[in-house]
């Protein structure tokens, strides 16, 4: 069965995309721990994030780079954090995550609760951004 990553790539899910190419995808996370909280997906379903083969990994995080200067450049914050997890859903992805100090990378920290307008405007500024990298 199709991950549910899968089915947002497949607009079967809906999702706030921000960025996506031939392999790769970007979107936000529905549980943000910040604003800006993204998640970044190769297109290809494999669960673990090392069985990836090498040049889809490679541009896996080479996408999540330009994703990441984007959310950055539109963000206040001190630095993008970047993390992957994959306990939960088995489709690899990277967590980026906007940060001031250590313990906003922490998952035990309450999960932000945001308005769909909200998502979306967040979602807008970071696809503008992103579309302004050369
Ligand atoms: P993990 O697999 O532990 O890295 O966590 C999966 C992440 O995916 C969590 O942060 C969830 O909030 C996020 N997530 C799960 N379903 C969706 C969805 N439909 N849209 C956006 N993010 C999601």
């Amino acid at each position: 069965m199709a991950s549910i990553f899968t089915k947002i790539v497949n607009g079967e899910i809906s999702s706030y995309k921000i960025a996506e190419d031939e392999h790769y995808f970007a979107f936000l996370d529905i549980n943000p721990l910040a604003k800006g909280h993204t998640l970044v997906i190769p297109k290809k379903e494999v669960d673990y994030i090392f069985n990836i083969d090498d040049e889809l990994y490679k541009g896996l995080f080479a996408f999540a780079r330009k994703v990441a200067l984007a959310i950055e450049k539109v963000t206040p914050c001190k630095r993008i954090g970047l993390t992957v997890i994959g306990l939960e859903v088995p489709h690899a992805h990277i967590h980026l995550i906007p940060i001031n100090n250590i313990y906003d990378m922490d998952f035990k920290q309450p999960k932000l609760k945001l308005e769909a307008n909200e998502f979306e405007a967040i979602a807008e500024n970071i696809r503008k951004a992103y579309n302004e990298i050369p």
